[in-house]
């Protein structure tokens, strides 16, 4: 067999190593708790699910979805753009659905991205930003993010050649958990105008935000829509992550031909789960506050526990993470293995996420509250 270069030369899965560590200390009993991976431990909303279940009983949503989506779900998505950002978008051109975002953003590298082409990628950032370049035979580029500049980029350092033509970011972040504002996406818009970049957004996490902060949309900033698009998604608004439900909005020429390389390798959502998604989108957001508060307590939890420790973090406005520097020097895989052996509990390190991820983990919030608790007072006792 021989297998595909793209396919041979995609980077080792970083995980793999504490994954090994985990299963041998879970077989020798420990009680593993794992702040590991960035996934709603809520249910979803009661009405999203009976939506569904009332959906899944037309048989009209039993056949091929519709390649563009729904209509409604189209309708819905621009309604929320118009609601939260004071937005205007039109359905039918400015605005694709998406199975799950990542779908989107790899698709997205196919519509734009050419052999020996290059794109600006967050580092540390989302994996998926550059292996979506790499599988699309491009090379992604790193922009370096820094504790020091707030983990945005410093545009004044970047320096695309003729050959780069996308530039993503995302906040709030994964794994940063930074947010940002409209001045600094105006910036951004000015940067891709100037390098004529297709300027790309995720925001995944745009809706869980703490103490008062409210996300931008990258399409707040003036002229955004002549160079940017923007990934929204239902999964951790709505605790929908297994539905596999976002969108992409924006500049219609890219909506189009993001849309081009959809209708040939996918055929669309489940259109009775487009239909959960309206009434998750249309219905009532106390759901979304409720999502806010138990993050917010439990981010406290997590930085006042490493205060505690002597690992002093910045604490976060948005994101379902807290990134920790590493204290006393370690590297990160050196705090990673501690804390799973000193305290039995599993962390992101923060190489996983790219060469600027050294000396950070990643912990995240998707753990039941009692779980964070505990952990934290495990690390807290073993490790003061
Ligand atoms: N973007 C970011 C930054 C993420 O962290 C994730 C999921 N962890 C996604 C996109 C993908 O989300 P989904 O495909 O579930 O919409």
């Amino acid at each position: 067999m021989r297998l595909a270069e793209r396919v041979r030369s995609l980077p080792p899965y970083l995980f793999a190593e504490l994954d090994r560590k985990v299963a041998a200390k879970r077989a020798a009993g420990a009680d593993v708790i794992s702040l590991g991976i960035g996934d709603p431990d809520l249910p979803t909303p009661r009405h999203v699910v009976e939506a569904l279940q009332e959906a899944a009983e037309d048989p009209t949503t039993h056949q091929y979805p519709s390649y563009y989506g729904l209509p409604a779900f189209r309708l819905a998505i621009a309604d929320f753009y118009e609601r939260r950002f004071g937005v205007a978008l039109d359905p039918d051109t400015e605005v694709q659905p998406l199975i799950g975002s990542k779908e989107g953003l790899a698709h997205l590298c196919l519509a734009f991205i050419d052999p020996g082409d290059e794109a600006l990628v967050p580092d540390p950032g989302y994996p998926v930003y550059a292996t979506g370049i790499q599988l699309a035979g491009g090379r992604a580029i790193s922009m370096r993010l820094q504790a020091s500049n707030g983990f945005v980029p410093r545009f004044a350092d970047v320096a695309p050649s003729e050959r780069t033509k996308v530039l993503w970011l995302n906040y709030p972040g994964n794994p940063t958990a930074a947010t940002t504002d409209v001045a600094f996406f105006e910036e951004a818009v000015a940067f891709a105008k100037r390098h004529d970049l297709l300027l790309c957004h995720d925001a995944a996490y745009s809706e869980i935000t703490f103490d008062g902060y409210v996300a931008p949309s990258v399409l707040e900033a003036s002229g955004a829509r002549d160079v940017a698009i923007e990934f929204g998604s239902l999964s951790k608004t709505y605790n929908m992550t297994g539905w596999r439900v976002g969108f992409a909005v924006g500049n219609a020429e890219a909506i189009r031909a993001l849309a081009t390389v959809k209708t040939n390798l996918d055929s669309g959502i489940f259109n009775a789960v487009q239909r959960a998604a309206i009434a998750a989108l249309n219905g009532p957001q106390d759901h979304v506050e409720m999502v806010r508060a138990v993050y917010q307590k439990r981010r406290d939890l997590v930085v006042a526990a490493l205060g505690d420790i002597g690992v002093p973090v910045e604490t976060p406005l948005g994101s379902i993470y807290v990134w920790v520097p590493t204290p006393g020097g370690k590297t990160s895989a050196e705090f990673a293995t501690e804390l799973l052996d000193e305290a039995a509990v599993v962390v992101a390190p923060g190489t996983g996420y790219g060469p600027n991820g050294e000396g950070f983990v990643r912990f995240s919030l998707t753990a039941p509250d009692e779980r964070i608790e505990e952990a934290m007072c495990r690390i807290r006792e073993r490790m003061k």
